[in-house]
């Protein structure tokens, strides 16, 4: 199987005005997508972050990837899979995922490992999941993921976007976000993107979900570090039985030293609500200080930045020892990404949690892949027989994202800068906020 042409195509795909505690996301959100093409005329694919960073990154490798052989390349290129540093100042409290660049390397193995497993898998006519151990799963699911946001559907000018969802800055209102996502997707559990309101109101949304949806929904509630210590006690105490039943508090302070005196202090008032994070843990390097003092107890994992997919399976089997619990974090992504993160999912026997995903946030009309967009039937996607990660490019969608972004000025993510654009000039992203 060896490579003889590399292709990066990077695109922009219409996203709404949805909040976090990092501020607004951009009416484009950017992605790159890899094609890796074999002698025999075989192409593997990969979706990762996007703008000119993650480009560059991947552009660097383009020699030593063009004549290699796709399995032998992931060996050579193991270096890469530690990334550049370790410890907290590899935490994403600072920045927005995929810009951090002290995980530069991860991401871009990532990115090469997907394709090249997308290569072999459709070279040899198996599913990508079991190549890399076999599924445990036939299909794989996935939470409803709710956002404050403010009015528009994302896109800008003539290309502008129906605004499905409606403004939603209020309790009553992420209620019947959550009842038309549910609606349309079936999904079974809920998670709220927190650290936009003030905590109280954030209370209150939980508790009306919690009455909307009853026990049997698992609820989560992720302000991505916006809290002190001592509010996300005051949240932990009064979402008691609200997050219990498979729910979580995800990153609600920021540092592992925090997140461990917030799970003591809880446990001790008989309080059993896990911390989860995809901030202050981002790599193997975080595990060893995280296991000592017990700070998180559910890891989100996601193959785009922990080094490709069978890193994440190593991450599960750590994860199993130490009686910590997986679930799996997600950025604005297409169908490419949907179906690697599912093929990751399906062949991960310890996921403990469904997973995240934005999918539902982005449209139809910037889908790249070939038959539209992936369907979530009951909250699941299936990872059928067919080669690779299942699906193909659809090249004139795929030329149409690269249009948007050539013709949008966006080059990297940052909702700051849209923070200041659209909702308050002066913003500044205080951490912690309350
Ligand atoms: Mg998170």
């Amino acid at each position: 199987m060896q490579i003889k042409d590399l292709r990066i195509h990077s695109i922009a795909m219409a996203d709404p005005p949805l909040r976090s505690s990092y501020g607004l996301h951009q009416p484009y959100a950017l992605r790159n997508i890899v094609e890796i093409e074999s002698v025999d005329g075989i192409t593997g694919i990969a979706e990762t972050y996007g703008g000119e960073n993650p480009r560059a990154a991947l552009e660097k490798l383009r020699e030593q990837i063009l004549g290699a052989d796709a399995l032998r390349l992931l060996g050579d290129l193991q270096p890469l899979v530690h990334g550049e540093g370790g410890g907290s100042e590899r935490s994403q409290v600072n920045l927005v995922p995929g810009e951090n660049p002290l995980d530069t390397s991860a991401r871009t193995y990532a990115a090469i490992e997907t394709a090249c497993l997308d290569l072999v898998g459709k070279s040899v006519g198996k599913p990508v999941c079991d190549l890399i151990g076999g599924r445990v799963r036939e299909k794989v699911s996935f939470s409803a993921y709710l956002f404050y946001k403010h009015a528009g559907g994302g896109g800008e000018g003539e290309d502008a976007r129906k605004d499905e969802y409606g403004e939603c800055l209020t309790p009553e209102s992420m209620v019947r976000q959550t009842q038309q996502m549910v609606q349309q997707y079936g999904f079974k559990s809920i998670k709220l993107k927190a650290g936009v309101l003030d905590p109280d109101q954030e209370i209150e949304t939980i508790r009306q979900l919690r009455q909307e949806f009853g026990s049997d929904f698992p609820l989560r509630i992720d302000p991505n570090s916006a809290w002190k210590l001592e509010t996300s006690l005051e949240v932990g105490r009064a979402l008691k039985e609200e997050l219990s039943n498979g729910g979580y508090l995800e990153d609600p302070c920021a540092g592992l030293d925090n997140l461990a005196t917030l799970r003591q202090q809880l446990l001790s008032e008989g309080i059993d609500t896990p911390n989860a994070s995809n901030v202050a843990i981002t790599s193997f390097a975080h595990l060893p200080e995280n296991v000592r003092k017990d700070a998180v107890q559910v890891i989100l994992c996601d193959h785009h930045y922990w080094s490709g997919m069978r890193q994440v399976q190593h991450l599960g089997k750590i994860c199993q020892v130490f009686d910590m619990g997986l679930s799996m974090h997600s950025n604005s992504h297409l169908g490419v990404s949907l179906m690697a993160m599912s093929h990751v999912a399906a062949a991960t026997p310890h996921l403990t949690y469904d997973c995240d995903t934005h999918y539902p946030w982005q449209s139809a009309e910037d889908e790249i892949v070939e038959g539209g967009r992936i369907p979530i039937v009951d909250g699941f996607v299936e990872v059928t027989d067919k080669p690779g990660l299942g699906v193909t490019l659809d090249h004139d969608q795929l030329a149409r994202g690269r249009e948007r972004y050539e013709k949008c000025p966006y080059r990297k993510r940052d909702d700051t800068a849209e923070m200041r654009k659209y909702v308050d000039p002066n913003w500044e992203r205080i951490l912690p906020r309350w």
